[in-house]
């Protein structure tokens, strides 16, 4: 799950890190009074989206008076940002970030995450902070510091002035990088995040640290465990089909091409979504119905799948392992029915129960078409949708 800056940097304040002072504003007015209470003659006006590369998408202005503000307030606000993560239709502004504006010297690089190569924790720091970190590391790969962190030692001081004297932080500010690299940590670790980066994190002309920016990703199989964190999530950010699908427990990723396609199991999934594309289709959706694929579970994810209009034929591929090919089959018939389904059906099922299923396709008078291998499965629906 991923949270908004404001909120990220709400965390960062919490263990200790030195955030620019800021407010949330959800209006165009607000902002213009949050630059007011906030004072001084610089602001900065930010677009609070799911997505980094704001400020070269446009969604990141510096603004040198309340009129400024209002204006780039206005302009960013509603606007549909476009950055390099967001894909080209981008995402709607709906919050802003007003802060004060900051006197930046030089910008570094800091994040923890879980480095699954050596299955550890890592704390990452480069000297080229505010661009793309993964420009940094295909160009200069030099200029990116790490080190590994014993859970149990967590940061050590040493690690951390290491890191801090390796990528620049001049001797009178070390105490302030050092700290600011021990509360992210600590963040990261008590939040159950997989990502905590910051960049840029700021030297100030005055030689303080600061972090201009916060980005986190939290592990969703520890939400149960943060309230907090759970509280930050935002479901306008979200696919809202996705969002739908999670409160039944499907597993739902929206995808470009026409055929819808149910399955049980991630694996199958993945192979299914290959034989469609094998055979010259493009499926709609990767839809895990998961190991309990009741009659509502499917029916409600025959809605999903149907809700997109580019779907032209769905594909159901289950294996009956634990679950039975009856109770998919019967699954499968009722929520054809409840949705009163109008484009072509192509159902493959194997293994317990397998017989049963069918029979239970063939007696429900519906226009299913049945298929037993993967390969006769692919080409009977590419060929009815097409
Ligand atoms: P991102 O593009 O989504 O990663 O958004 P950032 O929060 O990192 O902002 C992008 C860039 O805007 C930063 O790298 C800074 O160079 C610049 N920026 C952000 N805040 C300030 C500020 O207070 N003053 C100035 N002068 N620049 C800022
Ligand atoms: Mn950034």
């Amino acid at each position: 799950m991923k949270i908004h800056e404001y909120q990220g940097k709400e965390l960062l304040k919490k263990f200790g890190v030195v955030v620019p002072r800021g407010v949330f504003c959800p209006s165009v007015d607000d902002a213009v009074k949050a630059a007011e209470s906030l004072g001084g003659k610089v602001w900065v006006v930010k677009a609070q989206i799911h997505a980094g590369g704001r400020g070269k998408g446009g969604g990141v202005k510096v603004a040198k008076s309340l009129d400024e503000v209002r204006q780039y307030a206005s302009q960013i606000l509603g606007m549909q940002l476009v950055t390099h993560q967001t894909g080209p239709v981008g995402q709607q502004v709906r919050r802003l970030l007003i802060e004060e504006g900051a006197d930046i010297r030089k910008e570094y690089y800091v994040a923890v995450l879980t480095d699954r190569a050596t299955q550890k924790v890592a704390m990452m720091a480069s000297s080229e902070g505010g661009m793309d970190i993964e420009e940094v590391a295909h160009k200069t790969p030099e200029k990116i510091l790490k080190v590994f962190i014993d859970p149990l030692d967590g940061l050590s001081d040493e690690q951390a002035t290491y890191l801090a004297k390796g990528i620049g932080v001049p001797d009178g500010s070390i105490d302030q990088a050092v700290n600011a690299f021990k509360g992210l940590y600590r963040c990261y670790m008590e939040t159950d995040a997989s990502l905590a980066e910051i960049n840029p994190l700021i030297l100030e002309g005055n030689g303080n640290i600061k972090a201009l920016d916060a980005k986190f990703n939290f592990d969703s199989n520890s939400l149960y465990r943060q309230p907090e964190i759970m509280a930050f999530r935002d479901l306008d950010e979200e696919d809202p089909d996705e969002v739908e699908a999670s409160k039944f427990d499907l597993s739902y990723i929206s995808l470009d091409g026409n055929i819808g396609c149910l399955v049980n199991g991630a694996g199958l999934a993945m192979a299914t979504m290959d034989t469609i594309k094998l055979f010259g289709a493009e499926p709609a959706n990767f839809l895990d119905v998961g190991g309990g694929a009741t009659t509502e579970k499917v029916t409600e994810a025959f809605q999903i799948m149907l809700r997109n209009p580019k779907v032209k034929g769905i594909l159901v591929n289950i294996f009956g392992g634990i679950m039975r090919c009856d109770t998919i089959a019967t699954g499968v018939v009722v929520a054809a029915r409840t949705t009163h389904l109008s484009v072509p059906l192509v159902v493959r099922m194997k293994g317990t129960n397998e017989d049963i299923g069918k029979k239970i396709l063939s007696e429900s008078g519906l226009p299913i078409i049945t298929a037993d291998s993967m390969a006769e499965a692919a080409t009977k629906i590419v060929a009815a949708v097409s």
